[in-house]
């Protein structure tokens, strides 16, 4: 049989001139739902993935890292949080994170029903049946317009999106980066997947400045996830509305320690190591270190 390969559609903000190709296994699903082509590949190297619109969105071998990074280090970043939006996260990975804590309810709000039926139905390990726990609610709605409806509200906001395009470009505007201070309580942190520093280094500083307006303090976290195609480190960016109850690497030690959750990546330790910028990139980014 001929080897079949996945080629990653070009990133909108580089041009044509490098593509990543991953050898596939077998084709488990493919599809098209009202608003992107969704596909499911069993791959050599990185187990089962799924493709939103040619792009990589996860795979079996490395979905924790990025899902324990994204969510714990906003959860662990404000002391009591209790109430949670993830917007996009329709396969369910970032949602099983949140629900590893004491929170009162956990909101998904994803555009498209279908992303979350076939995440369920042929990636079940992702969200290991969190869409069912009774302090999660799923509601198909796009997140720009469900996150204007909320004021002071939610203690985390977790952008899980797609990369900029037709239906997610409204999350790297300023303006939704206000309705999303406007919708977090008093304390609420932000954090945002923003792509590779290097091929997608514009995104990075672009996002970085918008919340550098509003929030109080803007830092940006990384970790290695080879399946996302990166040449480069993956970066979150970690948004606080106020510093007055910022939480220290004594307390977060602490209270890691005492909810004794079922984490493979993320440590205190991690938490502000992978703060760490090395020089080259505090100066492009202007970054204070
Ligand atoms: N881990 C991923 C990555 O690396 O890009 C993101 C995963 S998650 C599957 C992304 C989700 O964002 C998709 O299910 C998509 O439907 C959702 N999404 C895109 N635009 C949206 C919008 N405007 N409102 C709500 N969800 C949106």
């Amino acid at each position: 049989m001929r080897d079949q390969w996945f080629f990653e559609k070009t990133i909108p903000e580089i041009l044509d001139e490098s593509r990543t190709s991953i050898k596939i296994k077998k084709k488990i699903y493919s599809g098209k739902s009202s608003y992107q082509k969704i596909e499911v590949f069993d791959t050599l190297v990185f187990g089962r993935m799924l493709v939103l619109d040619r792009v990589v969105q996860l795979s079996q071998i490395d979905e924790f890292i990025y899902h324990e990074m994204l969510v714990h280090l906003a959860m662990f970043s404000h002391q009591n949080p209790k109430k949670v939006l993830i917007i996009g996260g329709g396969d369910g990975g970032a949602l099983r994170e949140v629900l590893k804590h004491p929170i009162e309810e956990a909101c998904v709000v994803d555009i498209d029903k279908k992303v979350i039926e076939i995440s369920k139905k042929y990636l079940p390990f992702v969200s290991k049946g969190a869409f069912k726990n009774k302090r999660a609610k799923i509601f198909i709605e796009d997140g720009i317009k469900f996150t204007k409806k909320y004021k002071n509200f939610f203690d985390i906001i977790i952008l899980d999106s797609t990369d900029p395009s037709g239906l997610s470009i409204g999350f790297f505007h300023g303006k939704f980066y206000q309705d999303v201070s406007r919708a977090l309580a008093e304390n609420g942190v932000l954090i945002i997947q923003s792509g590779c520093i290097f091929e997608q280094f514009l995104r990075v500083k672009s996002i970085y400045n918008k919340l550098k307006k509003i929030f109080f303090e803007v830092k940006i976290h990384q970790a290695c996830i080879p399946s996302l195609q990166c040449s480069s480190e993956y970066i979150f960016i970690l948004a606080l509305k106020s510093v007055s109850q910022k939480p220290n690497y004594k307390n977060i030690k602490q209270r890691y320690k005492k909810l004794n959750l079922d984490l493979e990546y993320y440590n205190p330790e991690i938490h502000f190591s992978s703060a760490v910028l090395p020089k080259y990139l505090a100066k492009k980014l202007n970054v204070n270190t």
